[in-house]
């Protein structure tokens, strides 16, 4: 009797993509069923089957972002982010978190034991809002990755006015020690959330915390990335 080699047991990565991709589909047909979801950006039915973020006319106003993130910002999809941060529509963060999980899984290695941590927003902008936005997208990524997510891996001690208009100089010597990173994040490779990178300014002031708490490695993860001449 022939044993199976132990090595020709392990699942190659394409299996592993396929059955992640069977998986999504199973769920999505599931979600279909038992808890249909409407278009991110309008609330218009959405078909089963068809596009699952967005409803056919808002799908035409969605570009790709890559190879920076999954979506450029504007049209529909900076009506779902708009939504989701200040109109209290929770309900959106995890479909695009989980959306963007997919994207980093297909074109990145999640390496094993890897956490995912939020741009935090201050405390100030949480009490406001009654929730931390970036915090409920990355659960959507975490489930998508079947990643441990941790939700205080950043703490952001103070806000310093708005982030629109100011130039990425302004914007990051504002921020550099804006955040703070938990010592939860030492060894460990960082999915760092948000939902839109315009200067890229808070993401690079959210790595330097992390690193300088230890973490191996960041990556940061972006539903959505304004080019430097839309900069709002
Ligand atoms: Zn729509």
């Amino acid at each position: 009797m022939t044993r199976a080699c132990p090595s020709s047991a392990l699942p190659s990565v394409d299996s592993i993509r396929q059955r992640v991709a069977w998986s999504h589909r199973i769920r999505e047909a599931l979600l279909d069923t038992f808890a249909p979801r409407g278009c991110l950006a309008c609330d218009a039915e959405l078909h089963p089957g068809r596009e699952r973020l967005f409803c056919a006319p808002c799908a035409i106003a969605v570009e790709s972002g890559e190879p920076w993130a999954p979506y450029l910002y504007g049209g529909a999809i900076r009506h779902a982010i708009v939504r989701l941060k200040f109109q209290d529509r929770t309900d959106l963060a995890e479909p695009l978190g989980r959306r963007l999980g997919a994207w980093a899984f297909g074109r990145a290695a999640v390496p094993a034991g890897a956490i995912v941590v939020p741009v935090a927003s201050s405390p100030e902008r949480i009490r406001e809002r009654g929730y931390c936005h970036a915090t409920l997208v990355a659960r959507g990524v975490a489930s998508e990755l079947g990643l441990t997510l941790v939700p205080f891996g950043l703490t952001r001690l103070r806000q310093d006015g708005t982030q629109l208009g100011r130039g990425r100089e302004d914007r990051l010597s504002a921020l550099r020690d804006a955040y703070v990173a938990s010592e939860k994040v030492c060894g460990k490779s960082v999915f760092l959330v948000d939902d839109v990178r315009t200067t890229g300014a808070t993401l690079d002031a959210c790595t330097l915390a992390l690193t300088r708490a230890g973490a191996a490695h960041v990556e940061p993860l972006v539903v959505a990335w304004t080019p430097p001449e839309n900069e709002t």
